[in-house]
């Protein structure tokens, strides 16, 4: 087993210790006899750091840190180990950045779930560190935006009371007595208590500051339902800050968008969309009377063949749904108009169709034409649209089916 240092001092940054395992499948590692090096565990994700080789100066770079089931804790290199062997001395040195920042969540972890407990008798069920967040997961069918801010409220002035964090070693036993927040199911007898003063006890194996001051504040962001409960976003400390700033940044580059403050951009954003929604329903009204107009005018300079008029189109830069809008006009203001229309972009579509009692099978004629032209498309008897890749051969394919529909017969 390995000798944990940080079960007593999570500020100790650096250490002595001595190698015994090293692994080199699937990736090398290293096992010591002692170790500050925190492993992925209890919501808490693991350190990184260096591992120094007292003799030689061959400095590792630990990426990943795990224990085992029988209690040893495996320090992942970046890159193979070269003559160490059992009993080799090393130093080893943890990130300090990234070990305070643990240690600002997860001890902000405790407060926040305590708070929660205190004001709301509402449990943590889970809690999870990711790289730019964390959450806690309650256990409760509801939760309203007032106790969010109630309990962000009183987390952050346990922070500023700046009470005392201590370790505690205790027996189960002992624990039971002392109304513990959480007590883990597991078969050792000695349990660790993370003590914040009068405020929150319980069993934990992580890493936490001295003083809840350290944690800096807690800034509580989404909630979301989950199966069991409500899901908590949080950050703490530093990550609060980071937070914060890059949600001012963000809100001042909409705000200088809309020529608003900061705090009018909801306003700003709401005027802009029912702008935008009036705006697209004169748009529409406007596509509707322009396509009529141009149905009118195509349908007036195209001549009768064999009772019926043969429209054949072309477009440029019109999408799908508009040349189907001039063909649903056309075949609507006559009652003899066939209309084949096409245009080559943004996406080459073409779209088919007649007038209601027209001969042709327009769904049919849409699948053998984009089957040529390695499309997809379909469609009833009296209207058909369909895709293809390129445009080309477009306007060929279009003549020829024109061809044959004004074959009488
Ligand atoms: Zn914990």
């Amino acid at each position: 087993m390995t000798n944990r240092l940080y079960y007593h001092d999570s500020f100790l940054y650096a250490f002595d210790a001595e190698v015994r395992q090293t692994l080199e499948n699937p990736r090398p590692a290293l096992v010591l006899d002692r170790s500050a090096f925190y492993p992925t565990s209890g919501g808490q994700v693991h350190d990184i750091g260096t591992i120094t080789i007292a003799d030689s100066n061959q400095n590792l770079r630990v990426t990943e840190v795990r224990d085992t089931e029988d209690g040893r804790v495996v320090h992942y290199l970046e890159a193979p180990i070269k003559d160490v062997k059992p009993g080799t001395r090393v130093h080893g040195y943890i990130d300090p950045t990234r070990r305070r920042d643990h240690m600002q969540q997860h001890s902000g972890q405790h407060v926040l779930s305590a708070a929660f407990v205190h004001l709301f008798d509402m449990h943590t069920v889970s809690f999870h560190m990711a790289d730019d967040y964390c959450s806690i997961d309650l256990d409760t069918p509801s939760l309203t935006k007032e106790q969010i801010e109630a309990a962000e409220r009183m987390a952050n002035e346990i922070i500023l009371e700046n009470r005392r964090v201590d370790i505690r070693f205790v027996t189960r036993e002992e624990a039971g007595k002392m109304g513990l927040r959480k007590i883990p199911i597991a078969d050792r007898d000695e349990l660790r208590i993370i003590d914040i003063r009068d405020f929150d006890l319980s069993a934990c194996g992580g890493t936490h500051v001295h003083q809840t001051g350290q944690i800096g504040c807690i800034l509580l962001r989404k909630a979301e339902r989950v199966r069991q409960g409500w899901r908590l976003e949080f950050v703490a400390g530093q990550r609060a800050v980071a937070t914060a700033r890059r949600d001012f940044t963000e809100l001042t580059e909409a705000a200088t968008m809309l020529s608003a403050h900061i705090y009018d951009v909801p306003q700003q954003v709401r005027k802009s969309l029912d702008e935008i929604r009036g705006l697209r329903k004169q748009a529409d009204l406007s596509r509707d009377e322009l396509a009529t107009l141009q149905a009118s005018a195509v349908l007036a300079e195209t001549p009768e063949a064999n009772g019926r008029k043969l429209i054949v189109r072309t477009f440029a830069d019109r999408d799908l749904n508009s040349i189907k809008l001039l063909a649903q006009k056309l075949t609507r203001l006559a009652s003899n108009a066939v209309a084949l229309l096409a245009t080559t972009s943004p996406q080459p579509s073409l779209v088919f169709a007649q007038s209601p009692g027209q001969p042709f099978d327009m769904g049919a004629l849409m699948k053998q034409t984009v089957a040529t032209l390695n499309g997809r498309g379909g469609g009833t008897r009296d209207m058909a649209q369909g895709g293809i890749p390129k445009a080309y051969g477009i306007e060929g394919a279009l003549s020829s089916l024109a061809q044959h529909l004004s074959t009488p017969g």
